[in-house]
């Protein structure tokens, strides 16, 4: 098996250095980090991105890579519209090839039923203008006939949905930013805040203080760690997702696709992504256990998609043994663990091989050349918080992307850049507030499928 191309032995790219002030730091620099601090340099502003690790070491690289405007929750889809575009411009402003393709996405039903609800989901589409398509069993044969033979009820598909390569896009995308004036500085953890009066002045790092009036936690499975450091409480839990990448293949359906027990997207380098879709794993800590009533929802719509874990690996953000307060000066649990790299579930991996060889039993023994895993930062509602912080002036949250945060990266980049300098975002962003998990609102699963 090849390794994953991004560990913490990946030679340093982005190397600062920590300049002694700036005026926004972002935290973390996974895709929503690098699009916020580059969308930040375009406004003008001095911006200054920490990552513990290597830029898109995490989820950001360890996706599926799908780009997808289908399914979205109807507040994201505006902001996923935007985003598509910005991928198609960014892609044009970097001379690296980011294997950004419209092969569109197709998820296919298993049930009339679960056809109702791709057919109830249409409407958002038509609404934003999305080319979204459902086809009945008729029209996949006539549309799809390489996945009819999987005897589906029908599919919804959309043309315009696109996929790039997760890990040469973010680092191409970081590239962007440091060309636009933002400073990115690997293998640097942000800390704690530095906080006078109950207002930002700067960020502790492992490498020195910073100065800066701005921040922005984009930290994915470990935002709820750092904020909580400062009394801000999130409902974020991590679960553990794994994917394999197959050694070339020539799939007959050349576009990102899934069922129940599979989705797969083919590759720039020939293979194929596999994994399986709508099954994750959660480590139960003590996050999960505070956490675990406002996923109540959640877990009921659907109670077989998560396997459940006794206790995460030592130093995971929701380990039983992760310090969960120290100071400014001290080393932080940021600092033990620079990439979340899980061990992925091969036997789950094996299993989707066998489902995607049975739907195309003509292109025979699928094998894989590298499996990883990634841990997905998900909220109780499946949608994120993209808001400022009340309670800390200065503060900005962009996280709990909820696994479906690579495509609309940049949308919410730029989105993240305008509530900073307190510009109008242009979208309206109620659903993704803070508060809906402490003002007594009930948490409101979306149409997100
Ligand atoms: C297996 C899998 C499949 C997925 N498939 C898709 C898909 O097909 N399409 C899609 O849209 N989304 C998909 N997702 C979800 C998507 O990858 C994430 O939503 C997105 O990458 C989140 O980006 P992020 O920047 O919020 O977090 P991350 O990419 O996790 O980045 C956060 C970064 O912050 C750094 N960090 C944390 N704390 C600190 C600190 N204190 N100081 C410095 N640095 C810090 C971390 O090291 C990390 O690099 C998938 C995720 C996984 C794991």
């Amino acid at each position: 098996m090849i390794p994953f191309p991004i560990s913490e032995q990946s030679p340093v790219a982005f190397g600062g250095p920590l300049p002694s002030e700036t005026d926004v730091v972002v935290v973390g620099g996974g895709v929503i980090g690098v699009c916020t601090a580059l969308y930040l340099a375009r406004k003008g502003r001095r911006v200054v991105l920490l990552e513990k690790g290597r830029i898109a070491g995490e989820q950001s690289s360890r996706n599926w890579g799908w780009i997808r405007q289908q399914g979205r929750d109807p507040d994201e889809l505006p902001i996923m519209v935007e985003a598509n575009r910005l991928w198609t411009e960014l892609a044009s402003q970097t001379n690296v090839d980011i294997g950004l393709k419209r092969s569109g996405v197709t998820y296919l039903a298993e049930s009339e039923k679960e056809l109702q609800v791709y057919a109830d989901w249409l409407p958002h589409a038509t609404a934003q203008g999305v080319d979204t398509i459902l086809l009945d069993r008729a029209g996949l044969k006539a549309r799809f006939p390489e996945l009819a033979k999987g005897g589906y009820a029908g599919a919804i598909t959309t043309p315009s949905d696109m996929r790039a390569e997760p890990w040469v896009a973010v680092p191409a995308l970081a590239g962007i930013a440091v060309r636009e004036g933002a400073v990115i500085v690997e293998g640097c953890a942000a800390r704690k805040l530095d906080l006078e009066a109950g207002r930002i002045t700067g960020v502790f790092t492992e490498a020195g203080r910073i100065a800066c009036s701005d921040v922005v936690v984009a930290g994915g499975a470990w935002s709820s760690l750092f904020l909580r450091a400062h009394g801000v409480s999130i409902p974020q839990l991590s679960v553990r997702a794994s994917v394999g990448a197959t050694e070339p293949v020539h799939l007959p359906h050349q576009g990102a696709a899934g069922a129940g027990k599979f989705s797969f997207r083919t590759r720039a380098d020939g293979g194929a992504s596999l994994a399986a879709g709508g099954f994750h794993e959660l480590f139960v800590g003590p996050d999960a256990f505070r956490a675990l009533p406002k996923f109540r929802a959640q877990l009921m719509a659907d109670p077989f998609g998560t396997r459940f874990l006794p206790a995460a690996p030592k130093g995971y953000p929701d380990a039983w043994g992760t310090k969960r307060q120290w100071d400014g000066d001290e080393v932080s649990p940021f600092e033990g663990i620079r990439v979340l790299n899980p061990k992925p579930n091969a036997g789950k991996l094996r299993k989707v091989a066998v489902e995607v060889e049975k739907l195309f039993p003509e292109v025979g023994p699928i094998r894989y050349r590298a499996m990883w895993a990634g841990m997905i930062d998900t909220m109780p509602d499946v949608v994120p918080v993209v808001d400022r912080v009340d309670a800390i002036p200065g503060l900005t949250v962009g996280t709990g992307m909820s696994g479906h945060g690579f495509g609309i990266g940049p949308g919410m980049g730029r989105v993240l850049a305008d509530l900073v300098c307190g510009d109008a975002p242009g979208h309206d962003l109620r659903r993704f507030r803070l508060s809906r998990f402490s003002d007594g609102s009930a948490m409101e699963l979306g149409p997100a499928l």
